[in-house]
């Protein structure tokens, strides 16, 4: 059987992390060798040139990427990421775990990502909307609803898909708000949305808290990142009753054993921008939170953070994986051996985010919308029905957590390749 040849266009150690966890779970459930390298492989990538007039007059050109893995189970879905160390292979990897993530949530999606280098603290609002703008321009022809639906990611926000959805109408001369989710709910956005990654880690912490019999109201919590997902996840667990002992942003991490105020926190951020200087705990840095002795970490931030080095010195009970790809492939065979530490791998554990988002969509399509609880509730009838399969494939075949969620995922969108057959 002939391999794939493939480019070194997507080379980068993010890339191949995701291919190693491809290559274990499709060895796990024996893959046939002629469906492999279809279901690993993304299907198509684009690259764009934004050129942005800046507020002084001169121009600068960005470049951005949109990735689509995987359109044999349906659209393709994914956020978009404005961050300055972007880059393509970043961006296909993210679209793989997008691929296993939709699956396993069974959700009518494949899986996609995009990106742009781009550091957006430094652009005045005007620049950012015209980055955005532009970025919408160069891949609409690529995009749509029943195409690939984008959605916001780190860096990007409510606002700036209201501007995508804003040009991407234009472009087609007429209004497709099912264009992006994650939209603010004055344009289509669904209730609950902003809140639906935080809220869906919080809820599977609460769940899998539960079947270790450990009360959540004397668990304590370590989180990195306090954007979207991290705050929201903070402010739910916070409300379960949890005492949120470290945040942190990419200035510092805050530490109090009492517990932050994390409404406190969130009026500070909305001021202040970033956590630097806030006063509800010590000063620590971002590899000392990541190795307090907590009963749950949450790493919420970037990738790749959870390194060979740091997984043996973990002292939390749970680490539940709200970032995507947080643990290295070599870190993941260390805690395989630790076997006190639950993990709740990315793609159950941020989940929330992409099930609201098919609300958002499912919404828009039928111009009907849903109240917030209705959201919500649905949302975890989800989350539990990929919690259970998952944790049922952990036990009949002995595997850790991660391999039960990714052979999940990735068996079913074989098996939908397998069924479409093979073109022409
Ligand atoms: P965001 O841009 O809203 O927030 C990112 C946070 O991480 C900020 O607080 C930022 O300061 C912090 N950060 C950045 N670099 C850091 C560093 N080096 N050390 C510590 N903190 C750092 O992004 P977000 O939407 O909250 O996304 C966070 C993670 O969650 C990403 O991995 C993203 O892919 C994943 N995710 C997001 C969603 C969503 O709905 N937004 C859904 C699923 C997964």
């Amino acid at each position: 059987m002939s391999k794939a040849v493939v480019s070194s266009l997507y080379d980068s150690d993010v890339f191949k992390m995701a291919c190693r966890q491809f290559d274990q779970a499709a060895d796990a459930i024996s893959l046939p060798e002629h469906i492999r390298d279809r279901t690993k492989y993304p299907r198509r990538s684009l690259s764009v040139s934004l050129p942005i007039k800046r507020d002084d007059g001169s121009v600068t050109v960005f470049e951005g990427y949109r990735v689509q893995h995987n359109l044999s189970t349906g659209p393709a879905k994914g956020g978009i990421r404005f961050h300055q160390d972007v880059s393509i292979g970043e961006v296909a990897a993210l679209s793989m775990w997008m691929s296993w993530k939709c699956s396993l949530a069974g959700l009518p999606y494949g899986g996609a990502k995009g990106g742009v280098i781009v550091d957006p603290r430094l652009l005045s609002e005007s620049e950012l909307e015209r980055l955005s703008r532009r970025y919408m321009q160069e891949i609409a022809p690529f995009i749509g609803p029943h195409i690939d639906v984008p959605a916001p990611d780190m860096g990007t926000n409510e606002k700036i898909m209201g501007w995508m959805m804003d040009t991407y109408s234009n472009h087609i001369g007429r209004n497709e708000p099912a264009c992006v989710t994650g939209k603010p709910i004055s344009l289509g956005g669904s209730q609950g949305r902003r809140e639906a990654t935080g809220v869906g880690v919080a809820y599977l912490v609460k769940a899998y808290l539960a079947d270790l019999n450990l009360p959540i109201q004397s668990a304590t919590v370590a989180i990195q990142g306090f954007g979207n997902v991290g705050s929201e996840a903070a402010l739910a667990l916070a409300g379960y009753g949890a005492k949120i002992i470290a945040i942190s942003d990419y200035t510092t991490g805050i530490y109090n054993p009492h517990g932050i105020d994390i409404k406190r926190a969130l009026a500070f951020i909305s001021s202040q921008k970033v956590l630097r200087d806030f006063d509800g705990g010590e000063p620590i840095t971002n590899e000392e939170l990541l190795t307090l002795d907590c009963t749950v970490l949450v790493p919420g931030a970037l990738e790749r953070v959870i390194t060979a080095e740091i997984a043996p010195k973990l002292r939390c009970r749970i680490l539940a994986e709200a970032a995507n790809g947080p643990t290295t492939f070599s870190a993941d065979r260390i805690l395989e051996q630790r076997e006190e530490i639950e993990i709740i791998p990315d793609v159950l554990c941020n989940a929330g985010g992409v099930i609201v988002s098919y609300f958002e969509w499912l919404q828009n399509l039928q111009n009907c919308y849903w109240d917030r609880e209705e959201v919500l509730q649905k949302l975890v009838v989800i989350l539990d029905r990929a919690k259970s399969s998952v944790d049922y494939q952990k036990r009949k075949f002995k595997f850790s957590r991660r391999l039960a969620a990714l052979t999940l995922g990735i068996q079913r969108v074989a098996d939908a390749k397998q069924s479409r057959g093979l073109f022409p």
